[in-house]
């Protein structure tokens, strides 16, 4: 799509000012490429430099993180936060432990982040967090101990009101925990909505870690109703082994579908019985293993392949659920070759700006990370509730507000996409309804 000449020199300005963060640059162009209708429709959201000041992070934290090995060894990281934007609340976003984070990786995050959350209707802002820490291969004590110095740094600059991390990409139930201890210890607060994610033990909210992967489901199951169709007796396909692609493929075999693959950074693997959930539990959440183990362990109807791409493995629904950029335009082509029906992101921004235009020429019905994997973070602003409330609910409580907050975001985007002239266009559906939202927001309050 083209960028609008209003938008233009905002655009170039970014670039600029940002240079080499590519997966900044190519998340602000995606969003401005939507909005070339928006201010084409009401001009004065071009004034006051109010699209300028939404691709502008408030504040942007880096620090050193200083850590010993278990040899005695004293290793450094780098440590990230970026505060995109606290227009509709507290900061909130999560935290990436992976040796690919940059500066410019974490502004992308953190800005899809800002649109994501506005998308919930939930009064969260936008951040994100991490660090270029590898924790492969990390014995358990050095994550803590990497997770207490991580948060020794950062904890000035969190609050329940000011800012509020979860889990991402290597930041999952037991590496919250020790950085909720750090900083209960470093407060002397029990603040337990400083952080969510957390365990149920210590004011975790039921349904959370199940939430991202069960809302892509329920947003997808909603797209397909637009056609009269749903999952049952439908073959997915959904990369990724961890939190997300879990529970992405737990609901998809709820509503009758089937799982044909799922992968890892190494390669994939393919069950011709369906993917046994178990068993990708006990490996990844478990033994922390490779997806190759499971080859190894279930030898009949299985193969496992190095390497090659996951997206090859016919399918009728896509659910790409492992990181940033892991569907490009060739896979994107096969995919549309092989009869896919419907995309729907786990991930943030797994499909290449190619890939996603294929997917839409052909027809293919495409839900962008922003609004299908919304999920998470919305259960995470539940969890911020009753943490408020010192209140707990029970599972089918807070999975039946998942299931309303996905068919409101659903909704909301499909009406805006039909109100700006293009039906059944996901992605700037959920780019104008967000941007309005944090936009109106950013308004009101002022020049800030
Ligand atoms: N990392 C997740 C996301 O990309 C969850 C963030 C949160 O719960 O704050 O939305």
């Amino acid at each position: 799509m083209q960028i609008d000449e209003k938008l233009e020199p905002i655009l170039a300005e970014v670039l600029r000012r940002n240079a080499g963060e590519a997966e900044f640059h190519q998340a602000v162009r995606e969003v401005l490429e939507s909005l070339g209708r928006v201010v084409a429709k009401h001009p004065d959201y071009a004034e006051d430099a109010l699209i300028e000041r939404i691709c502008e992070p408030e504040r942007q934290i880096i620090f050193r993180v200083p850590w010993v090995d278990d040899s005695g060894q004293v290793q450094i990281n780098r440590g990230f936060r970026v505060q995109f934007n606290s227009a509709l609340g507290p900061y909130k976003g999560g935290i990436r432990f992976h040796p690919s984070v940059n500066l410019g990786i974490i502004k992308f995050l953190g800005f899809e982040q800002t649109f994501k959350n506005a998308l919930t209707g939930l009064p969260i802002g936008g951040g994100k967090g991490g660090s270029d820490f590898n924790p492969r291969g990390r014995s358990d004590a050095e994550i803590m101990r990497f997770c207490q110095s991580f948060m020794t740094e950062l904890h000035r600059h969190l609050g329940e009101h000011t800012d509020v991390p979860a889990g991402d990409i290597g930041v999952g139930g037991r590496e919250i925990g020790y950085m909720f201890g750090q900083y209960k210890r470093l407060t002397n607060r029990y603040e337990a909505g400083v952080l969510t994610g957390k365990g149920l033990a210590y004011g975790g909210s039921r349904a959370r870690r199940e939430a991202t992967g069960y809302g892509a489901v329920y947003f997808v199951e909603r797209m397909l109703a637009t056609r009269g169709t749903d999952f049952a007796g439908k073959t997915a396909v959904v990369s990724g082994a961890g939190n997300v692609a879990i529970y992405t493929m737990e609901k998809i075999r709820a509503f009758g579908g089937s799982v044909a693959a799922c992968s890892d950074s190494t390669g994939y693997v393919v069950d011709e019985n369906g993917i046994d959930l178990d068993l990708v539990k006990e490996i990844k959440e478990v033994r922390r293993e490779r997806i190759s183990e499971y080859a190894r362990l279930k030898r009949t109807g299985t193969h496992y392949i190095e390497n090659g791409s996951i997206w090859d493995v016919p399918c009728q629904i896509a659910m790409p659920s492992a990181t940033q950029n892991e569907l490009t335009g060739k896979d994107a082509r096969k995919l549309v070759r092989n009869g896919v029906l419907a995309v729907g992101e786990g991930a943030n921004m797994p499909s290449t700006p190619d890939a996603v235009r294929i997917f839409q020429e052909a027809g293919v019905l495409f839900a962008p990370g922003k609004a299908a994997n919304a999920g998470g973070v919305a259960t995470s602003a539940l969890e911020m509730q009753q943490n408020a409330s010192r209140d707990s609910w029970t599972f089918e409580q807070t999975e039946e507000r998942l299931a309303a907050i996905m068919r409101n975001i659903h909704d909301s985007c499909a009406e805006t996409a039909e109100e700006y002239g293009a039906p059944g266009d996901y992605v700037l559906g959920a780019n104008i309804a967000g941007f309005v939202r944090v936009a109106q927001a950013m308004r009101a309050l002022g020049v800030t």
